[in-house]
């Protein structure tokens, strides 16, 4: 094989430029950091999976700048997003959750953005213009990783060019593998996965129907979830909001292919009758529930997919995953510019893992929910006409509507995940909130996000978060900040001050004193500074566990106060 003779080097090398791997150079890229992006397919999506961005990655891509970008996606903003669950097209109706068009949904109270439809053929295309916007970003298509070494202070890249079959190395500081479920980078790491490999063999089928609203009288909705005699056994979402829908025959944990004979069996059986559609593309996949054991070791991490497998029920699997892109990002560009602590991006693992579980855990339930008619299954009098019918299907249709809200509302998982046990959070003291899902209550408590609320300015609180630490100055009477800022800078460590006398914003964060990470997570809050504000730096950054601190040396704690409850709509409809 020909092997081209120069090395380039790069400070990280991301493998996969699916929507994490995009996302990751994304936040590399905004925060000035030099990286590069190998694809080993030409970027062409055939069929894109994920359609719901979650309310905190459309936070992220607001910081980067780009969140009008998502807004003005083309999916219809005046297209219903209802849920409809139905005996067939041309069948009974059971129940509906109404959601409207993404024009018209409000923000919710604890965020500046909200939820998004925007598919993968039109989100991938708003990364890779973004990570495109960087001089330093280099993004290669038709690359592929063929192996690596970490030799301790650099890792060794092989990389294989997809059309003229040459291989060339790339030096890495640091190599981030984001290379989907199977993962090369995982695999050659010798990381194992623990769960369930295989939930449901499932296939799916994109189609193209012009005609498809008026071939039946439901109305427009984004998702359709079709129970027989079996149960649930099908979902038909409009994936464009327009013409092209994507069918999922749900399957069960027995292997089995669907034949293209199923699928045109199952499109009709879903219509009640023939219908005139072009079949554009099938992808037979397993729906898995398995998150690594490791999300790294030594130079060389994983994120996305590679970490972590869930079902789509929830719309989890790539909002999760750019979470871990943003976490890693702030540590990799802190690590490079050498005020990182050295175990700064071990925190990785352990500040990720623990929502990637979690999350993982949400998705395998509401599968269970959304299986649930299966060991419930409908009295045959849904499926005939009369009163004893009506009142069949009102009876399990409210059943079943109540069951699946669990799946649409879910801002506790989107915004509420915390890094409460992190080494490198510094505790106040007061006992953890509840973990919701269905709600989200917001709170500055260390490891949580810092919370929104609009500043009469018009900008939003998280709008003062940056790419360094934020100390905020509540009130008028919020302490001096020297000393930290003096420790900071003697560490490397960048830190704005931000003074504030907005009393709802006090109030919400209930200290004087706030210091907000680069990725927007409280690391500590106290109403005075701590004894040693070094300690305090030190602990941030990575350097010294909050735990290996000596008892005088965390003095900043102080006493338990209360937050008010709010809750949103911030999961997938
Ligand atoms: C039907 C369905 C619907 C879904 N809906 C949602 C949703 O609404 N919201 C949501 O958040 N998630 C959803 N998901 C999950 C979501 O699609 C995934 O979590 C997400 O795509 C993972 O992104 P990733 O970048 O980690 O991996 P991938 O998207 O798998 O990308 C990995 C990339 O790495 C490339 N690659 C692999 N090996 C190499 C190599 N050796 N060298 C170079 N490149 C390589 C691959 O070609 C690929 O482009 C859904 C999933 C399915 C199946």
């Amino acid at each position: 094989m020909p092997r081209s003779p120069e090395r380039e080097h790069t400070p990280v090398l991301i493998v996969g430029a699916g929507p994490v791997g995009l996302a990751l150079a994304s936040e590399l890229g905004w925060r000035g950091v030099a990286c590069t992006l190998i694809e080993k397919t030409d970027g062409t999506i055939e069929q894109p999976r994920m359609d719901f961005v979650g309310p905190r990655t459309v936070e992220f891509c607001r910081r980067w700048g780009i969140a009008d970008w998502v807004r003005d996606a083309p999916y219809p903003n005046d297209y219903p997003q209802d849920c409809i669950y139905v005996t067939g097209l041309n069948g009974y109706e059971l129940g509906r959750e109404r959601f409207p068009p993404r024009g018209e949904e409000k923000l919710p109270p604890q965020s500046p953005q909200k939820r998004e439809r925007v598919p993968q053929d039109m989100f991938d295309p708003i990364l890779q213009r973004f990570v495109r916007t960087f001089p330093h970003v280099t993004l290669r298509y038709n690359s592929e990783l063929a192996s690596f070494a970490d030799s301790g202070d650099r890792v060794i890249a092989t990389v294989r060019d997809a059309v003229s079959g040459e291989t060339r190395e790339i030096a890495a500081d640091y190599l981030v593998g984001t290379d989907g479920g199977g993962s090369v980078v995982r695999e050659r790491l010798g990381i194992t996965m623990s769960g369930n490999p295989a939930l449901t063999y499932t296939t799916n089928v994109m189609f193209r129907c012009r005609d498809f609203t008026a071939l039946h009288a439901k109305g427009q909705a984004y998702r359709f979830i079709f129970i027989g005699p079996e149960g649930t056994w099908l979902t038909i979402v409009a994936i464009n909001g327009g013409e092209r829908f994507r069918m999922s025959i749900v399957g069960t944990a027995d292997k089995v292919t669907h034949s293209e004979a199923d699928i045109h069996a199952a499109l009709a059986r879903a219509m009640g009758r023939d219908f005139d559609y072009e079949l554009l593309s099938i992808m037979r996949w397993v729906r898995r529930e398995l998150i690594a054991d490791s999300f790294g070791s030594g130079r060389v991490f994983i994120a996305g997919d590679a970490a972590h497998l869930m079902s789509p029920t929830g719309g989890f699997g790539m909002n999760t995953g750019i979470q871990d892109a943003v976490d890693l990002g702030w540590k990799l560009a802190a690590s490079i510019a050498g005020w990182a602590g050295r175990d700064l991006l071990n925190s990785y693992e352990i500040e990720r893992r623990p929502v990637a579980v979690r999350n993982v855990t949400e998705a395998t339930s509401n599968l269970g929910r959304m299986l649930s008619t299966r060991s419930r299954l409908p009295p045959p009098e849904i499926f005939q006409a009369g009163p004893a019918g009506d009142a069949a299907r009102e009876d399990y249709g409210a059943w079943f509507t109540a069951t699946m809200r669990h799946e649409w509302f879910t801002i506790g998982i989107h915004l509420g995940y915390r890094y409460d046990e992190s080494p490198f959070v510094w505790p106040d003291g007061t006992p953890a909130p509840p973990l919701e899902a269905a709600t989200y209550t917001q709170t500055a408590r260390p490891g949580a996000r810092a919370p929104h609320a609009w500043l009469p300015d018009g900008r939003s609180t998280l709008d003062l978060f940056g790419r360094g630490f934020t100390l905020l100055r509540l009130g008028g009477d919020a302490p001096a900040a020297g000393q930290l800022l003096a420790a900071a800078a003697e560490a490397g460590v960048p830190l704005d001050v931000v003074a504030l006398s907005v009393p709802e914003v006090t109030a919400l964060y209930q200290r004087r004193l706030v210091l907000v990470r680069p990725d927007g997570h409280v690391a500590w809050r106290a109403d005075a500074l701590p004894g040693d504000a070094r300690a305090l730096i030190e602990v941030v950054r990575g350097a010294r566990a909050f735990a290996s601190l000596r008892p005088g040396e965390q003095s900043a704690t102080v006493a338990p106060a209360v937050s008010a409850q709010t809750t949103g709509r911030g999961g997938r409809p």
